[in-house]
């Protein structure tokens, strides 16, 4: 992949405590861009209920577009309970939903990698998650969040009845098993495949179109079948078997939030969403925490900022090839965990825990001793 000397950024911070884990990470994006001698040509916007509230729409079509025109989008997280009784259209979350598809964004990759200074804030017992590292990579452009018919209706006897369809066709089948395919060859080669094949249909036509693919173009690789059920057991019960995990919807957004508890906690873990490779890169695409918008503790100051801050990493690695950078800011994270910095989220019970700018400077400061 070709390093360019200037980018175009648009940063998304969202709602809660997304405006507060961005602005960490964008002291280490400037940092990124000094150490490359690159530009970044930072543009921002409203999205989720900060958007609503100022224009009646979780995001405007102009973000839609300037999105369309980024190399890459970086997202902070949106919702909360001020937007919770509004009707679906004007839903926070509709902002990510329409930015994956309006950017043909379908495959979702979550790394779990369990930080060796972390072993003790996992629920988990040392043994069964020293060295986790596993990628779960969610289809998140169609199945259950997608399909239609989907609605909710009053029936002849009064009661109301909500649906909605699971559903998943070869060609989606596909894409988004290529990416895990592709991503298992540069990893250990073992690919997980997850569904209920024994109680749905869509489940049974992943199973099939996913062994055949792998027949025609991937029998390097290995390749297994799991329910989702068996999965969610198994990832709790010996979570070091998976390389990577491909899966759909619904079941990658509950797995990979359990696949979190295993490092400890959902403000470490960043996820990249993206599309079609063009020449080893992905652009245009978003960069996620996984965890929400945290109206618990939102405006406090204590958010754990490094899943922002892990997300910018991917962001250099995936859409603009810069490696080194994407490299020392991981080590970085690492490094300010292994000299005892924690924020709340991290810390055992009665231990003094650092603010998220305190957070924020401890990685900067490991950053500045690599220059
Ligand atoms: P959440 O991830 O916001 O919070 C779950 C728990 O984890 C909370 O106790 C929170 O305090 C804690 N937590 C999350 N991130 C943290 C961090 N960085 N540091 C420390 N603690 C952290 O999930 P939720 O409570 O189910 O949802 C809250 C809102 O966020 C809802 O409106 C939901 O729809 C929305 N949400 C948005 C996204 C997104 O924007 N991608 C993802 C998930 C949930």
């Amino acid at each position: 992949m070709n390093v360019r000397r200037s980018y175009q950024l648009l940063v998304l911070p969202g709602d809660g405590i997304g405006p507060e884990v961005m602005r960490e990470a964008l002291r280490v994006l400037q940092w990124a861009g000094k150490h490359a001698g690159v530009d970044f040509t930072i543009s921002q916007a409203l999205v989720g209920g900060a958007a609503v509230d100022a224009y009646g729409t979780p995001i405007q079509d102009e973000t839609v577009m300037q999105a369309q025109q980024a190399d890459a989008v970086l997202f902070g997280s949106v919702g909360g309970p001020r937007w919770e009784r509004l009707g679906f259209s004007l839903r926070p979350e509709i902002a990510i939903l329409r930015l994956r598809k309006e950017l043909g964004l379908f495959a979702n990759l979550r790394p779990v990698i369990l930080f060796d200074p972390l072993i003790e804030a996992s629920t988990i017992k040392p043994e069964i998650i020293r060295g986790l590292d596993l990628v779960i990579v969610r289809e998140c452009m169609g199945g259950l969040y997608f399909g239609e018919p989907r609605g909710i209706e009053t029936m002849a006897d009064g009661q109301r009845r909500g649906f909605n369809t699971e559903t998943y066709s070869t060609n989606e089948i596909e894409r988004v098993a290529r990416v895990a395919f592709d991503l298992a060859r540069r990893r250990q080669r073992r690919v997980c495949s997850v569904e209920k094949a024994n109680v749905t249909e869509s489940g049974l036509v992943w199973r099939e179109v996913i062994t055949a693919l792998h027949e025609r173009e991937f029998a390097d690789v290995e390749l297994r079948h799991m329910y989702a059920d068996n999965c969610a057991m198994q990832l709790v019960r010996n979570p070091k078997q998976f390389d990577v995990i491909v899966t759909g919807n619904i079941f990658g957004d509950i797995l990979s939030d359990l696949a979190s508890m295993l490092t400890g906690s959902l403000g470490m873990l960043p996820s990249a969403t993206i599309g079609v490779s063009r020449d080893g890169h992905f652009s245009p695409a978003l960069y996620e925490p996984i965890h929400g918008s945290a109206p618990d503790i939102a405006g406090k100051g204590i958010a754990n900022p490094m899943a922002q801050i892990l997300s910018v990493a991917m962001m250099l690695r995936l859409s603009l090839g810069l490696l080194v950078e994407a490299e020392i800011v991981e080590k970085a994270c690492v490094q300010a965990l292994s000299s005892g910095s924690r924020t709340a989220d991290l810390a055992a019970a009665g231990e003094e825990f650092l603010s998220t700018s305190e957070m924020g400077d401890a990685v900067l400061s490991e950053l500045e001793r690599t220059d």
